[in-house]
């Protein structure tokens, strides 16, 4: 095998097919019509995947990995006199409170142990006890353990006391199944190289209209301001403002198509979850324990801890894995010495059987 080819056990960039890949080879131009309608088809598709495709909800893509797109968000629709109440049990929400300190944007945090889903009677104590507090945002799969937040249980209590929901579902959107409108969320962001399988290069935004449209100059950046990104959008049919990542919108464009193949968002979250499960007990056999229990395991990522007394490192098992064909992820947990397999992108169970069959090889070679 040649030593650049493995498949990706990394949440993204992922293994993407062949054709994702090839729909990269032609060169298109930014403002042609084909292009712009392939802009259009995607900003209804993924309204369509999320139930939103209402009358109520709009599509934003904004060039960049995922971070850009939670940092538009963020940064363009919490006004200086509005504050937001960010729920932290990762590294991914915590970039968030990050992104807060960067804007000087009002927050409160909760903050909960990363292998727990936030509280939502807390989360309710807070809402009552801070009446100044506007905005929730929350993680939906927090790639950083694996574990899968209720954004259900949040939602209920921003429709109930009427807060705007902010929802980085990131590695979830496409893989789970997410009825954007019924959970009251306000603003979803997502990016093109998570569960949909496309390559990175930008993100996207699912956005309740009457609220984006509210927040016309609250933008702290001119790059990543959300309302104007939407504004050229609407008023160019499919018009980025800046210039596209051009190969990357048609291999997802693509990529959308393949994920209807397959049979939309039910069979790919079967999928995930198999392999998801199967690689959590076949690795808890070898004494590899998962972090996160199986209730609120989600089904894109899983970390372990290493056996115990092992003798091994992570850049020796990195390599022998790489050897045999796939890459693995190592741990992001501050507190407990870990390491990650991710299932999503062209993962399939007889992959998961190579997998533990490697594995196996390799403890058994070390120990
Ligand atoms: C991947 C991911 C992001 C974005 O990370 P980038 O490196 O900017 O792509 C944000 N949140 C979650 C939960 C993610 O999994």
């Amino acid at each position: 095998m040649d030593k650049n080819t493995y498949k990706l056990l990394t949440p993204g960039p992922l293994t993407t097919t062949e054709t994702v890949k090839e729909a990269m080879q032609i060169d298109r131009c930014t403002w042609d019509e084909d292009y712009k309608n392939m802009t259009q088809e995607i900003r209804t598709g993924l309204l369509k995947l999320a139930h939103a495709d209402n009358g109520d909800y709009t599509t934003v893509l904004m060039q960049g990995s995922g971070t850009f797109g939670v940092e538009s968000v963020l940064s363009s629709v919490i006004s200086s006199t509005d504050k937001v109440l960010v729920l932290q049990n990762g590294a991914y929400s915590k970039r968030m409170v990050e992104m807060c300190d960067y804007h000087g944007i009002k927050y409160v945090v909760y903050e909960e142990d990363y292998a727990h889903v936030p509280d939502p009677a807390i989360v309710e104590d807070v809402l009552k006890s801070d009446g100044s507090i506007t905005h929730i945002s929350m993680v939906h799969s927090e790639t950083t353990s694996g574990l899968l937040n209720n954004i259900a249980a949040i939602g209920e209590l921003a429709k109930k006391y009427n807060k705007k929901f902010i929802v980085d579902a990131m590695s979830s959107f496409g893989g789970v199944d997410i009825n954007v409108p019924e959970l009251g969320i306000t603003y979803l962001v997502s990016s093109a190289n998570k569960c949909i399988q496309g390559v990175p290069g930008f993100s996207f935004i699912i956005a309740k209209t009457g609220d984006l449209k509210q927040t016309k100059g609250i933008a702290r950046s001119l790059s990543l301001d959300l309302y104007a990104q939407w504004e050229t959008m609407e008023k160019d049919g499919g018009k980025w403002r800046f210039t596209s990542p051009t190969h990357v919108v048609a291999a997802f464009s693509q990529a959308l198509k393949e994920l209807a193949a397959e049979g939309g968002i039910t069979a790919r979250n079967a999928r995930y979850t198999a392999t998801n499960r199967a690689l959590r007990k076949g690795m808890e056999e070898l004494g590899f324990k998962a972090y996160i229990d199986e209730a609120h395991q989600g089904p894109i990522i899983t970390t372990f801890f290493y056996p115990e007394n092992c003798k091994f490192t992570f850049a020796k098992m990195y390599a022998y894995l790489k050897d045999h064909g796939y890459v693995i992820y190592p741990g992001k947990l501050t507190d407990a010495e870990t390491f990650r397999l991710g299932n999503i992108g062209e993962i399939y169970m007889d992959d998961v059987e190579k997998i533990l069959g490697i594995f196996k090889d390799f403890v058994s070679a070390e120990n």
